[in-house]
């Protein structure tokens, strides 16, 4: 856990939402604090008697009553999203102040909102916010089934036919590229959702010719395209030294612990800090941020340590730390 302030809050509502997302009220001892939709909170966890913590977006927009959180079952998690999600009300939390890093900017003539799945959640008071100012926009909406599209039936009641919601199992489909042609030329495209759909609608967006920084998303953990299991590293560090990383941690800890002292900020593959070369790859890299462009994580000439996996093999890496033998090995590089 960073040094961060974390308050008690305690739980008021438990509800699920959808098969696999519970909403979860919050209620602050120090009372809910204003914030701009897009907001997320800090939960602090406990995962195998280690302190972590892990972020959920604030469900619509302030209500000076309690945070809303909704949490989504993960398959194949270290166990955050269970500890959260096991909370019940009575219960207490320690959480953060509400964070800002996705945020609506005023003033652009249409906005295009974009979910999937769970991704909804930052996208809700957006879409209220929205509404209430009398803008233009739509919001699209679309998950696996029918019944994971949670809060659809509240969205429906605010915004009528400006949602628009998709179903995988329906063969229903997003037309991202049909849809960003028809936008007014200075128009905003907000998008929270898994990372295929993120590349599909950045790779539609700069194909269309618009300005890169009018296209804004936030990530939540991404899933990868293989389930996250145990790997080999062969470090140029640590003169080929290897190591290995085991299914529940990453290469950024697993380096720390060998005394490799990468940089690192966000720890979900958003800021690139922590990104290593890739001298060889027995196997395949299963890239899972968002830092690196398409045609990057395809040539497999750089990973981010902090989220990124190989699969059935080892990799060779040099993240250019050379360690300095006069330098007591406790010193650490990392920024937050
Ligand atoms: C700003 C922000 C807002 C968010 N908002 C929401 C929200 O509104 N609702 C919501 O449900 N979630 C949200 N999340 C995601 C949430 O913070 C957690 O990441 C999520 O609940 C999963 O936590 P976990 O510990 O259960 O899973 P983790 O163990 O963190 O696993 C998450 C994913 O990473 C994979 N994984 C597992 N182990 C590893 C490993 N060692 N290395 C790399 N990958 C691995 C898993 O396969 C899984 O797909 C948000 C995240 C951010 C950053």
């Amino acid at each position: 856990m960073s040094g961060e302030y974390f308050a008690r809050a305690t739980v008021r509502r438990v509800v699920d939402v959808a098969p696999d997302v519970r909403l979860i009220e919050l209620v602050p001892d120090a009372g809910v604090a204003p914030y701009p939709p897009g907001s997320h909170i800090d939960i602090a966890v406990s995962i195998g008697g280690i302190p972590d913590t892990r972020s959920y977006s604030l469900v619509g927009e302030p209500d000076g009553q309690a945070y809303r959180i909704a949490v989504k079952q993960v398959p194949d998690s270290r166990g955050g999203s269970r500890v959260v999600r096991a909370l019940s009300p009575g219960q207490e939390a320690l959480i953060s102040a509400p964070k800002s890093h996705f945020e609506l900017a005023h003033g652009r003539p249409e906005y295009l909102l974009v979910a999937g799945g769970i991704g909804i959640t930052p996208l809700i008071g957006m879409a209220q916010a929205l509404h209430r100012h009398g803008r233009s926009f739509r919001l699209l909406y679309s998950a696996r089934t029918r019944a994971q599209l949670a809060f659809a039936d509240e969205l429906r009641e605010l915004l009528g036919e400006r949602l628009e919601l998709f179903v995988d199992a329906e063969g229903t489909r997003i037309e991202v590229a049909a849809r960003i042609a028809a936008l007014d030329p200075d128009a905003e495209l907000y998008l929270c959702g898994p990372q295929g759909m993120r590349d599909a609608v950045a790779r539609a967006w700069l194909a269309a010719g618009r300005r890169a920084d009018r296209l804004r998303f936030e990530t939540f953990a991404s899933g990868g395209r293989f389930a996250p299991q145990e790997f080999v590293v062969r470090a140029a560090d640590l003169d080929g030294a290897e190591f290995v990383v085991a299914r529940e941690t990453t290469m950024l800890d697993a380096l720390a612990e060998q005394g490799v002292e990468l940089m690192w900020d966000c720890r979900r593959g958003e800021c690139g800090l922590c990104a290593v070369s890739v001298l060889a790859c027995e196997g395949e890299l299963d890239h899972r941020d968002v830092f690196l462009s398409e045609s990057q994580r395809a040539q497999c000439r750089t990973m981010l340590a902090c989220v990124s996996r190989a699969v059935g093999g080892a990799v060779t890496i040099d993240s250019g730390f050379r360690s300095d033998p006069e330098r007591p090995r406790s010193v650490a590089m990392q920024r937050s």
